[in-house]
């Protein structure tokens, strides 16, 4: 493919953004960062002045486009990860939801597939599959369809492993339930990524699963235990646990409408830039217009509306995934939480790869994966680049 330079463009390291700066691409990697008119490459491509950033990695996404993972077809995988590449998104894990085992079997099925076909090096990348379920707790279900949670028996998570055929990534467990402990000791070496979530834990059982090798909480604030009174003593809950442990880092879907402005600003004063990793929790709705979509698969999903740039539930009361991509995340932080781009960014692209144990991408540096996104001062997105081919 030869070697290109991306120049005039202010690139965006994850401590600082770098003026009049020039990426060098070759074969697929990044060659060298430096100054416009400093690198050498067979062609010259003109940034115009904008941003250029790592591919956005988005660790925690269910569908987009008007499709979802559970659809479980190639055709909705490619749907879907088309539509946030739009904006932005370069490598992404698709997420499940509690369903039948059947349907698990086939999302993993669909997942492989896909990646095996032709067109998947210009969609992004699918490193395996974030599993939001079905070990959760009843009482913290959110929008998941209670008929399908399950116990974590060594049965049932043998049984899972073996549906997923290697494609578990990250596996969103309530750790208090009985079994979770043991699931997390015998698997934590086989490079899945245990993250806490849709838990009703108290502080004590969230400690406990963090020294046991859980790494992760999923989308902080939601789904997920808080303080409680207990014959007047406070009991804090897993929220707590998620923001004081250093060692743990926290989704949060920043997309303005889950967590309001100043919960956004508490968790960057908590977690700091480096333990907060910017997720989607896109369901099929993002990336289209307002109306009825259903969440989940197309059998067996419930029924919720979209409009005022969220999902809702039918009772009005609960939200059911967001709209978001990955650019509105990074908008959000930046124009309305007050955060550095640099650091927006960085909770988009490094903090992910380095959550989920990828090494080869999420900054700009020579010898990562040239996946790369240029966007104007408004995290408008103009042009994505996977492996080094121009792909939007
Ligand atoms: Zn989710």
């Amino acid at each position: 493919m030869g070697s290109f330079v991306i120049e005039n463009v202010r690139a965006v390291a994850s401590d600082r953004v770098i003026p009049d700066a020039a990426v060098a691409v070759e074969d697929g990697l990044i060659a060298g960062v430096g100054k416009t008119g400093e690198l050498r490459a067979d062609r010259t491509v003109d940034g115009e002045g904008l941003y250029l950033s790592p591919g956005f990695i988005d660790v925690h996404l269910h569908g987009g486009g008007g499709a979802d993972f559970m659809d479980a077809d190639p055709a909705s995988v490619r749907t879907a990860l088309s539509a946030h590449m739009a904006h932005g998104t370069t490598t992404a894990v698709p997420t499940t939801l509690c369903a039948e085992d059947e349907e698990l079997s086939a999302v993993f099925d669909s997942v492989t597939e896909f990646r095996r076909s032709e067109d998947a090096a210009r969609l992004p990348r699918v490193p395996g599959v974030h599993l939001e379920g079905p070990f959760i707790s009843p009482a913290q279900a959110g929008a998941q369809d209670p008929k399908y949670i399950k116990t974590p028996s060594p049965a049932a998570w043998r049984d899972v492993l073996r549906r997923a055929h290697g494609e578990l990534l990250i596996w969103t467990v309530a750790p208090e339930l009985e079994g979770a402990a043991a699931m997390c000791c015998e698997l934590s070496g086989e490079g899945i990524v245990f993250s806490a979530g849709h838990s009703d834990a108290t502080f004590d059982e969230a400690a406990a699963a963090y020294d046991a090798g859980y790494t992760m909480a999923t989308h902080l604030y939601s789904s997920m235990s808080t303080i409680v009174r207990v014959r007047g003593e406070r009991v804090p809950g897993l929220l707590e646990a998620s923001l004081l442990r250093d060692d743990v880092v926290c989704e949060v879907i920043a997309d303005g409408r889950h967590l309001p402005i100043p919960l956004l600003r508490l968790i960057m004063k908590t977690k700091g830039p480096d333990r907060v990793v910017l997720v989607t929790d896109a369901m099929r709705g993002a990336g289209m217009p307002d109306g009825e979509y259903i969440l989940g698969s197309r059998k067996r999903g419930q029924r919720v509306l979209v409009f005022d740039g969220i999902a809702h539930m039918p009772d009005g009361i609960s939200f059911a995934g967001s709209v978001a991509t990955a650019d509105r995340l990074v908008r959000v932080m930046t124009k309305d939480a007050g955060v550095p781009l640099h650091d927006a960014v960085r909770m988009m692209t490094k903090n992910p790869a380095s959550a989920i144990g990828l090494a080869d991408r999420g900054t700009l540096e020579a010898g990562k994966l040239a996946d790369l996104v240029l966007f104007d001062g408004d995290v408008n997105v103009k042009s994505v680049y996977i492996g080094g081919e121009k792909t939007v």
